[in-house]
């Protein structure tokens, strides 16, 4: 039995009891029975919003273990990371004065002129590269 049902089904038997409604004890009684049904509907919205919440967090649990599938897929982590694997976009190699590590970078890292050295943390500055800036200055 619900505890809703149980709720009305005392409230039914302090009714069946035909107290005499102007008596102090009865009031009592009947608040009591007021207070019971109104908790049972409230447990009942409070497992209604459990129930939710739990769908909400499995969702995210699902959503979450896709990230980590991607996340932990090196086809997928290389693509993120600087790599010499791609020619075309990691045409540029930097090497780190600091420790000597040999970064490959993209034009997009080129035009800022600094990166960050994956190894040590220092920032390499850089000067844009001059000699194809001048070629493509005299072309114009
Ligand atoms: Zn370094």
């Amino acid at each position: 039995m619900q505890l809703s049902e149980k709720a009305a089904y005392i409230k039914g038997l302090i009714d069946g009891l035909e107290l005499d409604p102007t008596d102090k004890q009865t009031k009592v009684f009947k608040l009591i029975a007021e207070l019971l049904s109104d908790m049972a509907d409230e447990v009942r919205e409070l497992e209604q919003c459990y129930d939710d919440v739990c769908d909400q967090v499995d969702g995210i649990s699902e959503d979450l273990s896709g990230v980590e599938d991607l996340l932990y897929d090196e086809d997928f982590t290389d693509d993120l990371t600087y790599s010499d694997s791609d020619g075309q976009d990691m045409a540029y190699e930097v090497t780190c004065p600091n420790c000597g590590r040999v970064t490959y970078i993209n034009e997009d890292a080129l035009n800022d002129g600094v990166i960050k050295c994956p190894e040590c943390h220092e920032i390499l500055e850089f000067d844009y590269n001059e000699d194809e800036l001048d070629e493509s200055e005299e072309e114009e």
